[in-house]
């Protein structure tokens, strides 16, 4: 895995200083500015000062500097005929830096350029034919995908960092990859195989899907201002990501969230990973297709979208399967809800087509009478950000550590010589 660069605060940033406390204050105030308009969109000063409670004048000084990093810019506003000057806005340059997010689904590929404000410059999304597949041949095709678009006119010194989103156990120090059983993986130096084949000298960092969607979810989606919020991804396997006291908390080497491996049940059906008790045996993509009566080597979200149309016809059959999964899954999260205490779950990938099918039962579980706070209170609702919420989520994790401590994208666009 590319190292990450050590940050250094840009000659441009030395002025107004007195020491290194007040240099510290200064690069985080910088952060949680540039991290605002991120989020928010265009701002004014005004705006920002009211949401940071940041005074006017260190405002001016970091609008400044962050407009020096050529992060920023402040354009005049449009004249619009009314009485009155409207504000200048605080935006993120449109020329700006970019992370390339790069997603490796079960039954597809994704890469995508993302600019800060999280703004999508090119996607593009390819089925996969097999999901079980060499690292080396699916890197080579990920890679594939990726190259038009930073080989596209423009982008070439704009590239912060890479970001991927796969399914399985991610070792989040250096984007290995133990197990990943839906693709018949274990231990691919994913981060590495990646950096070799892209021949980018940026970061690369890899997170487990699930947690990928949740960081996307949290920040623009279904999570988007809750502090205690649990996304859970569902596609040939279940995971989950969790945000507490509104940060991600995902284990000290990065394998938290694994619902889809507490153990449930305990019958004649074998997980991948080797039990006999997991969440995914009664509440998966393969539990949905044996309950609903369907050919026992269907999968996919073709395979799912003959439920979901057998369940809108009415199927007796089709509704059945879905309660089942539905039921299980509130047994699922009743183990979360009681552990973390979310204010709201959302259902994701998978289970986000199914809401509709299975919401009514997953709320029935949680709502059984039994003396928990907890899951009398929370919330559960569907994805909001559709099919790429993993890949936006790998957007998000690359450029985070830029986001906290602006001074690194000087440092990185600088060293790989934009002048854009
Ligand atoms: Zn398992």
């Amino acid at each position: 895995m590319a190292t990450e660069a050590p940050a250094s605060v840009p000659r441009a940033l030395s002025t107004h200083r007195r020491g290194g406390q007040q240099s510290g204050l200064r690069r985080r105030n910088l952060g949680r500015v540039l991290r605002e308009v991120h989020l928010a969109g265009p701002l004014s000063r005004a705006e920002l000062c009211d949401r940071l409670g940041i005074d006017s004048s260190t405002i001016r000084h970091i609008v400044h500097d962050l407009s020096r990093l050529r992060l920023v810019i402040e354009p005049a506003p449009a004249e619009h005929g009314a009485p009155g000057r409207p504000p200048r806005l605080v935006s993120v340059r449109p020329d700006g830096p970019l992370v390339l997010a790069l997603e490796v689904a079960t039954d597809s590929l994704a890469a995508a350029l993302v600019g800060i404000g999280g703004v999508v410059r090119a996607k593009t999304r390819v089925a996969r034919t097999s999901r079980v597949q060499d690292p080396a041949a699916l890197v080579d095709a990920l890679v594939a995908i990726a190259r038009p678009l930073i080989d596209a006119p423009n982008v070439a010194g704009r590239v912060l960092a890479v970001g991927i989103s796969t399914p399985g156990s991610v070792r989040a120090e250096d984007g290995f990859v133990g197990f990943a059983v839906n693709l018949g993986w274990e231990g691919v130096p994913l981060a590495d195989l990646v950096a070799a084949g892209l021949g980018l000298e940026v970061p690369v960092r890899v997170g487990n899907d699930a947690q990928m969607a949740t960081l996307a979810e949290h920040i623009r989606g279904s999570g988007a201002g809750c502090s205690d919020f649990i996304c859970v991804w569902a596609e040939a396997g279940i995971g989950s990501g969790i945000i507490a006291s509104g940060r991600p908390l995902f284990g000290s080497q990065g394998y938290g969230g694994r619902l889809g491996h507490i153990p449930v049940t305990n019958g004649d059906r074998q997980c991948h990973c080797g039990s006999r008790r997991c969440l995914e045996i009664v509440a998966g993509e393969d539990a949905l297709i044996r309950y609903a009566g369907r050919p026992f080597d269907e999968a996919g979200p073709d395979a799912i979208a003959v439920v979901l149309a057998a369940a809108e016809a009415g199927s007796p059959a089709a509704l059945a399967a879905l309660s089942e999964v539905g039921h299980w899954l509130g047994i699922g999260l009743s183990a979360e809800v009681e552990l973390f205490n979310p204010a709201r779950i959302a259902l994701a990938g998978m289970y986000a087509r199914l809401y509709p099918f299975i919401c009514a039962s997953v709320k029935e579980v949680l709502d059984e009478p039994v003396l928990s706070p907890s899951r009398s209170l929370v919330e559960v609702v569907p994805a909001a950000l559709g099919a790429d919420s993993a890949l936006m989520g790998a957007a998000e994790f690359a450029l985070a550590p830029y986001l906290d401590d602006p001074a690194r994208v000087a440092a990185a666009v600088v060293s790989s010589g934009s002048t854009s």
